[in-house]
This record gives C-alpha cells, sequence and structure tokens, in this order.
C-alpha cells in the first residue's frame, strides 16, 4: 500500500527508499526492520544532547500531565516564565551594548525570523520612519521556508516558484577568505540608504553550504549597523546551543544583537518552540496605551506549555551539566579524524566549527540537482548512516553524545564515499 505522506523536500516521483524509524536513543536510530542508523546531522540540527534525553522526556510527561496548552494572549504560565528569564540569563552580552531583555515565544526557526523581521519594521514604523522598511541580507544565506524568510534567503531552484511573492532585499556579498573589506564596504555604503535592519546567520551559514567566516567579521559587521543605526539580526537558530562552540555563535565576536532568533536545540531537540529576543529599545517601540502599536502576531501554539517545559529542562541540563566540555571532546575527535580524511585526494576545502564539519568532495557534476547528493545519501544510509549532504558539500552536525566509535564508522564511510565517488578516484 502505498503512504498517503507527502514528505518535504522529497521527490516521491524518484521512489527512493524512506527509513521507517520506531525509537531512538542517544546518537542512533532504531529502524522497523531491525537496523540502526548513527544520526551524523541531529536529525536536521536540532538534536543537542543525544535523542530521547531521559531528563527531558521526564519533563515533558510532568508537563503534559499538569498543563499542556494555554492561550498565550493575556495569560502566562511558570515554564514560559521560567525559560524566558533563563534566554535572558544566557543571552550574549558586551559592555557598552543593550542587552536583550525581552521574549517572544513561536514554534520554528522560520517563524522566529518572521518575528525578528516584523519586530524590527514594527520599530521603524512605531517611531514614525515607516519608509525604513528594506532588508538586508548575507549571499548565500537561509533563513527559512516561509514567503518571508525565502524572500531572505538565497534565490534558487528551491524557491523560484515563488519568486513573484519574495520581496526584494539587498544582498551583502558573502565575506569569503580574502574578499572580507568588500563585504564591509556593501554593507556600510547600503546602510548609508537607511534600511531597516541587516540579518546575518553568525560565523557559519548553514544550509548555504557551512560557509564559516571569522568573528572579527561579524563584530565589525555589526558595529557598521550600530553606527548607522541599523537593526542588527542574529538569526542563531543553527548556531545556537553549543553548535559553534560556544552557547551562542555572536559570543564569539562579542556581539549582542538587536534582535536573536533561536530555534531547533532550544528543547533539546524534542518538540517545535522557538524564541526572538529583543532589546528594551525594540520592545519599547511597541509598549504605549496606544492598542494600535501592540505587537501584531501570534499562532495557535505560542509558548506551548509542554514545549517549554522541554526547554526549561533543556536549561537545566546546560546549567548542571559540563555540555561545553562534551561539546569541546567531540569538536576534538572531529577535527583529528577531519585533518586525516582532508588528505584523501577526493575532497576539498575541509571546514569546522565547534561540531560542525564539512568537507566538498571533488566530482564531476556537483550542482544542487545533479544526482550526486541522493546517491551519497543512498551510499551512507547503506552504511548505517544519517547523513544529507549539501550538494558536493559533506557535512557532519553530530549530538554530543555521539561517542569515537561511532564517528569512526562515518569518518570510515567519507573516506570510502571519496574511494568511490571522487573525481580523481
Ligand atoms: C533551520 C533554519 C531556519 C528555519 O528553521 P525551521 O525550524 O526549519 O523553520 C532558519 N534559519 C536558520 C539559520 C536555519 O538553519
Amino acid at each position: 500500500m502505498t503512504s498517503p505522506v507527502w514528505h518535504p523536500f522529497t521527490q516521491h516521483g524518484l521512489h527512493e527508499p524512506i527509513p521507517h524509524v520506531v525509537r531512538a536513543e542517544g546518537a542512533l536510530l532504531h529502524l522497523a526492520d531491525g537496523g540502526t542508523l548513527i544520526d551524523g546531522i541531529s536529525s536536521w540540527w536540532v538534536t543537542t544532547h543525544g535523542h530521547c534525553n531521559p531528563r527531558i522526556a521526564a519533563a515533558i510527561a510532568r508537563q503534559a500531565a499538569t498543563l499542556d496548552q494555554l492561550i498565550f494572549a493575556g495569560y502566562t504560565h511558570a515554564p514560559a516564565e521560567e525559560v524566558a528569564r533563563g534566554l535572558i540569563a544566557i543571552a550574549p552580552r558586551a559592555p557598552d551594548q543593550p542587552t536583550l531583555s525581552h521574549v517572544f515565544y513561536s514554534d520554528s526557526g522560520s517563524t522566529a525570523v518572521e518575528v525578528a523581521i516584523k519586530m524590527a519594521l514594527g520599530y521603524w514604523h512605531n517611531l514614525g520612519q515607516p519608509e525604513r522598511h528594506r532588508i538586508l541580507v548575507l549571499e548565500h544565506g537561509y533563513h527559512g521556508d516561509t514567503i518571508g524568510t525565502m524572500s531572505m534567503g538565497e534565490r534558487g531552484v528551491y524557491n523560484a516558484a515563488w519568486t513573484p511573492l519574495l520581496f526584494d532585499v539587498g544582498t551583502i556579498p558573502f565575506p569569503a577568505p580574502g574578499a572580507e573589506q568588500a563585504t564591509l564596504d556593501a554593507l556600510e555604503a547600503a546602510c548609508a540608504l537607511r534600511p531597516a535592519a541587516f540579518i546575518v546567520e553568525p560565523l557559519i551559514l548553514g544550509a548555504g553550504g557551512m560557509l564559516i567566516y571569522p568573528p572579527h567579521v561579524l563584530g565589525e559587521m555589526a558595529a557598521i549597523c550600530r553606527r548607522h543605526g541599523v537593526l542588527f539580526i542574529a538569526d542563531e537558530v543553527m548556531t545556537g546551543w553549543g553548535r559553534t562552540g560556544t552557547l551562542f555563535a555572536c559570543e564569539q565576536a562579542g556581539v549582542v544583537p538587536d534582535i536573536m532568533a533561536v530555534a531547533k536545540g532550544i528543547t533539546g531537540g524534542a518538540l517545535p518552540l522557538a524564541a526572538t529576543l529583543a532589546t528594551a529599545a525594540i520592545f519599547d517601540a511597541h509598549c504605549s496605551t496606544d492598542r494600535a502599536r501592540l505587537f501584531y502576531h501570534s499562532s495557535s501554539y505560542t509558548a506551548n506549555a509542554i514545549a517549554c517545559a522541554a526547554a526549561a529542562e533543556n536549561l537545566a541540563i546546560w546549567q548542571e551539566e559540563d555540555v561545553l566540555g562534551r561539546i569541546a571532546n567531540l569538536a576534538q575527535g572531529i577535527a583529528a579524524r577531519l585533518d586525516t580524511l582532508s588528505r584523501h585526494p577526493a575532497f576539498a576545502h575541509p571546514r569546522q566549527l565547534g561540531t560542525i564539519a564539512a568537507i566538498d568532495l571533488i566530482a564531476a557534476d556537483a550542482g544542487y540537482l545533479s544526482d550526486l547528493a541522493p546517491r551519497l545519501r543512498a551510499f551512507f544510509l547503506e552504511r548505517g548512516l544519517l547523513l544529507r549532504p549539501l550538494g558536493n558539500t559533506i557535512y557532519l552536525l553530530p549530538p554530543y553524545c555521539m561517542d569515537a566509535g561511532q564517528l569512526d564508522r562515518i569518518f570510515d564511510a567519507l573516506a570510502e564515499a571519496g574511494d568511490f565517488f571522487g573525481a580523481n578516484a
């Protein structure tokens, strides 16, 4: 019997196998046919501590039996209050910069970014400067799959059908090694035209191909925005929760954004939840006795209590366990193996930031629509690995509980893929 399920980013006409997962634990997925897979990409970048973390699972069970869901317009509950205070306490801070002081909940990275953009335009609108509505973005960026977030991301085959609906943005060139000054100059020129905001993925562009740029460039970009009064928005949806080696990527540059979007790892990867953090200036622009100035955004499940309880437990884990130590160990294990792999003639551009590693496979045909990525995916699946290359870029983004034996199995398979698919092979 064929399934009625329509999967995301899946070409059903190709009839590729769709593994059926029945159980998960740590870095391991158990399949219906009795096999197992090592989850090398944290189930699309969300699982931080590992699947089915017992502390988070217990917190979810407790909350589900206490208070499940509550209208959040004009009502509140303990898990949402606790997580908001917790987020503010751990948010990036720096001397002489305003602190992030307010938390708005939503339920995915895309909506957290949509909320960030709505806050930015709401800010200028309420300040009597509605002409400041243009958004600056970084080339090769990705911020989600809704119409608004697609507008701010790289254009390509994956959003061609909706081009007529996408709004115009100003694109700042990616600060590739050696071309950083061109990026800063372009940003300076664009900021002089008084846009509303500049949104970036701090330190590493994820879906754009795991492209890394240095903290000093992030710091200089934020400083240019501050000088021009342009709001600086950090999309920490992928980079947050320790992914880049620090809790948030902005910390490495001493940058406090005006608005920051977090999602993915906020519940440890167990439930959908997102938050958009803002400074007092952004909040105050909406705070008034005038109802017309309130922030007009909500979704049915805003601050779902069970999801918030999972996030509260995640925050407790960060506070009570040496998560950063675990991340540093994992990053070291990855670095040593990546160094060996980079000597393989089929690979180029090894790069790593915290627990994210990427390397490019030198193959004959490597475009997004070439069948290299799905063939690689199938190759890894046959070897018991969940990996999902971006074109010819193979990357690793493991849960922090991954052990040395599991890393070995992944890197052995990467070398084998180089032997098998490499143009020089
Ligand atoms: C994944 C991602 C998003 C979108 O998050 P969803 O939860 O998938 O909507 C936005 N920004 C970045 C940087 C991401 O990696």
